[in-house]
């Protein structure tokens, strides 16, 4: 019988505790202390402090498993083999102890003699010209020199602006020709799922200046990252992160209680994925205190939430449903995460408000837009209007981006430009009747202003545009 999801991650910290890492327990969602980054989206990303040496760490060497959401990774979800809005990233970490001699060994240790995947399975990438790791990776390791790759600064460099940097390695695991794209050029890194990528150890050794030199670190970082569900994935031969076991069984109640089989139509499948990845997002995400809302991490949750209740309209499901799947989310992970058994009441009942909020105005909002769609098409014109979407997001509270998804599966396109213009109309309208109305007297109130914006003001959009960079 394959490893088990849970007992793929114990093993995991079992085995870096047993080369002296401490085990902590993951950070939440929401970051502390850090205005930079709207959720949590790796292992590293609330170590950060640790790195840079603005917090002394607990120990020089820690482990962890952290929960990660990355909507910019939102369209790929259900199409791709291995990419969710949410995961749980398998990190260890060196603060200026270890470095690449040890971590590369382990790393291979851990996948060659405790996970057992075949050699020959497992490539390599590195960066161009990151001799000291090639090296190590064929002399110390004995990696054959034919499955190891150098890649450029996109796959292999981690850096964020100024600060600590440094090129990366990572392992991939072959899945085999019937896996394979049609490109000629088909390899390590293409975009198809043969080749997975499941595990990146970043090599923190430079300073980047303001003159943009690297200057090299007295003692360098360690910092990797492994997608606990891909590594299941290879353990338990399924074919994408949806089907390991703990997650598998979300689908499954997904299936039951639209009347569907998966594996039977390709759209079908590609909803039942969707709403089995987001239902999880959105039950940690309210674990971890978000709540729904019309800006920053309020408004990823309620994109989740209702982009989730669309796929489940798609399915034909006709009754509120969500917050019954979050039940099954919360059991599969609640071992690991005890926080979702203890908000379990508070997370489902709030997933059912948002569900019967939605479902007002859901029906009409999408008859609406197809309509809309249509008139677009029969103009022969290929460009949704901004109002449209606007009408959308104001009346009906369509995330702009459901719009626009939908808008794209009928092969328009839109600007957001043209939406934002049209938000930017409805604010001037909105501060133009306040000065007309017998309440003039209070427009110029502050707090009124305050308290108007912080309903009306759509920042969403932004937001998540500038989610992707920490
Ligand atoms: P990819 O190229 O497949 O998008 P990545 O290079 O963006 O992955 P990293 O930033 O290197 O990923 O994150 C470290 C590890 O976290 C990856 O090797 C992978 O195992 C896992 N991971 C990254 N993004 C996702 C995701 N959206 N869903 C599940 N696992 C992920
Ligand atoms: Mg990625
Ligand atoms: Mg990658
Ligand atoms: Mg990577």
């Amino acid at each position: 019988k394959p490893l088990g999801l849970n007992e793929i991650r114990e093993k995991y910290l079992k085995y870096f505790e047993g080369k002296d890492h401490l085990r902590l327990k993951s950070f939440p969602l929401v970051p502390i202390n850090d205005k930079s980054l709207l959720l949590i989206n790796s292992g590293m990303a609330p170590m950060k402090p640790y790195f840079t040496g603005d917090e002394v760490p607990p120990r020089k060497r820690v482990t962890t498993c952290q929960k990660c959401i990355r909507t910019p990774d939102i369209e790929n979800v259900g199409k791709t083999a291995r990419h969710g809005t949410f995961f749980e990233m398998l990190g260890n970490f060196s603060f200026g102890d270890y470095f690449k001699k040890e971590a590369i060994p382990w790393a291979w240790e851990f996948c060659t003699e405790v996970m057992e995947i075949p050699e020959d399975k497992i490539w390599v990438s590195i960066f161009l010209d990151d001799d000291e790791t090639y090296n190590i990776w064929t002399q110390v390791v004995g990696v054959s020199k034919d499955r190891i790759v150098r890649l450029g600064k996109e796959d292999n460099f981690w850096e964020h602006g100024l600060g600590p940097c440094g090129p990366c390695s990572e392992l991939y695991f072959d899945r085999g020709e019937e896996y394979g794209c049609d490109s000629p050029t088909c390899g390590v890194g293409c975009d198809c799922d043969r080749y997975v990528e499941f595990w990146n150890l970043v090599f923190t050794q430079f300073d980047k200046d303001e003159a943009g030199n690297y200057n090299s670190l007295a003692k360098p970082n360690i910092d990797t990252g492994m997608g606990l569900e891909r590594l299941a994935v290879i353990m338990q031969s399924v074919d994408n992160i949806f089907e390991v076991d703990t997650v598998g069984h979300i689908l499954n109640y997904i299936c039951k209680i639209a009347g569907v089989k998966y594996g039977e139509n390709p759209d079908d499948d590609v909803s039942i994925r969707v709403i089995t990845d987001h239902v999880r997002s959105v039950t940690f995400m309210i674990a971890d205190g978000v709540m729904p809302g019309n800006e920053g991490r309020g408004y990823v949750l309620r994109r989740l939430l209702r982009r989730a209740i669309r796929h489940g309209k798609l399915l034909g499901i006709k009754d509120l449903f969500l917050f019954d799947v979050a039940k099954e989310a919360i059991r599969v992970s609640e071992g690991a995460y005890p926080e979702l058994k203890e908000k379990q009441d508070f997370i489902q009942k709030l997933i059912k408000i948002e569900e019967e909020r939605f479902k007002e105005t859901i029906d009409q909002g999408l008859s609406l837009l197809n309509k809309e769609i249509d008139k677009v098409i029969e103009t022969e014109e290929s460009v949704f209007p901004g109002f449209g979407a606007f009408k959308l997001y104001d009346t009906y509270g369509f995330p702009y981006e459901l719009t626009k998804e939908i808008v794209e599966e009928r092969g328009l396109t839109i600007v957001a430009e043209d939406f934002e213009k049209e938000m930017q109309a409805q604010r001037e309208r909105a501060r133009q009747d306040r000065k007309n109305s017998d309440l003039a007297v209070w427009a110029d109130d502050p707090f009124n202003e305050l308290g108007s914006e912080a309903v009306d003001t759509f920042v969403g959009y932004n937001n998540l545009v500038t989610e992707g960079t920490i």
